[in-house]
């Protein structure tokens, strides 16, 4: 095969880049993956863990917009915005509003389905074939509500997805919930349990990819920053980085949130900014709960894991600013302690924030670019790019190899 001395850099060392890297090194090509700080440490190994194929349904829905500004004059509103981080910001939401209709949010719940359920295929073949080892659970996740009105309103979300996508939940009344789940306080509303979905401890899914891929012959190089691209005739050359010039044959951008820099650099706007998130790990509260939640008035999701437990939640749109307000990860205790009997457990292992590359429509981007033709972008998996990465890895290396895609591509241009 002619690509077998082909050489594929991926820029960006999350979990987009190593789903990529897997499937590129399986499709025969030598991939050299480029990180700038150690792999994993952006959005990719410390989020909530959740593969969920229920969360079909973008952000930018009807009524989003009165919604959004409701929360944001809420005192403690897991949601934030800083308008005075500029432009970039402003035209992101002004598109972000725009596509708060019903057509476009259908639009967008088809490409995620699509992503959503081959990756969860994919899972599993990964799972069956040793790939990965990364205490993967197949327990559903539980949405919670504290009061009768949110919970009967979720009626109308789920009957939508039930109609359109087959993806319905079970609802449990207020005893049924607390014989389900011992962990919650009881006198909550009840929950609806999404059974299809599952969840995994995301540091141990990047490890455990990364060494698979590793024995593939991928390289991974830590500390190194790609800056700049050297360009001849039409196509990458060279990828210029911090420590240096490295030579490629193609080369895929997955830069998470970072992705509009070097994009801009290929003559291609995206629009994506980052939405910072946190979370706490911690060991197992007493008693800790089996099956992973959200607490949907608060915004706060709970991940068990095998010997760790974690919280997380909270989105700020306040620009590439990588500070932990100790504030706002307080919101996470706080909003948990509504339902959980012991929000958390007595030793803290991790307090962490993370940028998701949230794009304005909640499609990601995973195509070819117009201008430069050996260059590939896979970025904007917003709050599912541990849901969508198999997938995304799997179509970006079938578009690279120019193979029959396995799912359409054209959501995704
Ligand atoms: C609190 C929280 C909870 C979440 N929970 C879930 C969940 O339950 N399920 C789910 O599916 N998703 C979840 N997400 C979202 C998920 O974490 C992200 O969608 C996903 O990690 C994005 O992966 P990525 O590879 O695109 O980006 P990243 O993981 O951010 O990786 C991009 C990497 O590129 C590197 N980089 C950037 N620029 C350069 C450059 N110039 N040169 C070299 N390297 C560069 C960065 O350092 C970074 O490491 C959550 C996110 C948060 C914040």
């Amino acid at each position: 095969m002619s690509q077998d001395r082909e050489r594929v850099v991926i820029i960006g060392g999350g979990v987009i880049a190593i789903s990529s890297a897997y499937y590129l090194a399986k499709a025969g090509y030598q991939v050299t993956l480029l990180e700038r700080n150690r792999f994993g440490s952006g959005c990719s190994e410390s989020n909530c863990g959740f593969i969920c194929p229920s969360h079909i349904l973008p952000l930018c829905e009807p009524g989003a917009r009165a919604k959004t500004l409701k929360t944001m004059l809420q005192k403690d509103s897991p949601f934030r915005v800083n308008p005075f981080v500029g432009p970039p910001l402003w035209g992101w939401m002004l598109r972000f509003m725009q596509r708060c209709r019903y057509d476009y949010m259908i639009e967008a719940a088809k490409a995620r389905h699509a992503l959503l359920e081959s990756s969860m295929r994919l899972y599993h073949d990964l799972m069956n074939e040793s790939v990965i080892d990364c205490e993967w659970k197949s327990k559903g996740l539980l949405f919670v509500f504290k009061s009768d009105k949110a919970m009967d309103d979720y009626i109308k979300t789920n009957d939508l997805i039930e109609d359109q996508f087959g993806l319905g939940a079970k609802p449990y009344d207020s005893k049924a919930l607390a014989e389900l789940e011992p962990s919650l306080k009881p006198g909550l509303a009840g929950g609806w349990l999404h059974e299809h979905d599952a969840h995994l401890r995301p540091d141990l899914l990047m490890s455990s990819w990364r060494a698979s891929c590793e024995a593939l012959g991928v390289e991974v190089i830590e500390n190194c920053e790609a800056q700049s691209f050297t360009i001849e005739s039409g196509k990458i050359v060279a990828v210029e980085t911090s420590t240096g010039s490295v030579p490629a044959s193609k080369v895929l951008l997955a830069t998470g949130a970072l992705a509009p820099k070097l994009a801009k650099m290929l003559g291609r706007d995206l629009y994506i900014q980052p939405g910072k998130g946190y979370s706490i790990t911690t060991s197992r509260p007493d008693p800790c709960p089996e099956i992973p939640m959200i607490f949907v008035e608060h915004s706060v999701a709970a991940t068990p894991f095998d010997d760790r437990y974690r919280l997380g939640s909270t989105m700020e749109f306040t620009g590439y600013d990588d500070r932990i307000n100790r504030k706002r990860l307080g919101l996470l205790e706080r909003g948990a302690s509504h339902y959980l009997k012991q929000a958390l457990g007595d030793t803290v292992h991790q307090e962490w924030c993370g940028w998701r590359p949230m794009a304005y429509n909640g499609i990601p981007t995973i195509s070819q670019s117009k201008s430069v033709s050996n260059a590939f972008i896979a970025a904007g998996h917003s709050m599912l790019g541990v849901s969508m990465a198999p997938a995304t890895g799997k179509l970006i290396s079938e578009i690279i190899t120019g193979d029959t895609p396995h799912i359409a591509a054209d959501p995704y241009g």
